[in-house]
């Protein structure tokens, strides 16, 4: 994905907006296969400074994924806020920025950098997920089971007539 940076250095000191958008690879994270549903759009401002360019704004991406408690397939929207310095000359001022050369810099690593940093713990379909019952192996959301989830043989069944025998 390219940034075209030119207007930014010709008016420095002026916010300039942007819109880009581009197509990523799928990929893994700690395990998880996840993939982009349509294109990564990343819009905002940017703005010229001496050499470098400020560009900030947030990257909005649809990913698709494998639920982690029922393993139906996860659809998560991100919106990701960002700021970063993009320069020609690499600083101990900004030891953080990306290089680019002539007039536009390539922005996927920025983007992949931001999109890794704020992925979620764990990929659900929803927040309420029920999941797989344990038992009979039915997704509890859709049709509840008959199974008894505190079976006797369960340690959980032993704490649970523990409360019983308090009240
Ligand atoms: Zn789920
Ligand atoms: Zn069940």
């Amino acid at each position: 994905m390219e940034l075209p940076l030119g207007a930014a250095q010709k008016t420095p000191g002026e916010r300039l907006p942007f819109e880009v958008e581009g197509e990523f690879a799928a990929f893994e994270f700690s395990g998880d296969a996840l993939a982009f549903d349509g294109p990564v759009k990343v819009r905002g401002f940017m703005t010229g400074i001496g050499e470098d360019i400020t560009v900030e704004g947030q990257i909005e991406a649809l990913l698709l994924g494998s639920c982690a408690r029922c393993l139906q397939t996860a659809k998560i929207a991100l919106r990701i806020p960002f700021a970063e310095v993009f320069t020609r000359q690499p600083s101990e001022e900004h030891p953080d920025a990306f290089l680019f050369e002539g007039a536009k810099a390539d922005i996927d690593e920025m983007v992949l950098a931001n999109l890794f940093m704020n992925l979620p713990m764990q990929i659900l379909c929803k927040g309420d997920c029920k999941g797989l019952c344990p038992v009979c192996g039915k997704d509890r959301n859709r049709e509840p089971c008959d199974c008894d989830q505190m079976r006797a043989d369960s340690p959980f069944a032993a704490l649970r007539n523990l409360f019983k025998d308090e009240q």
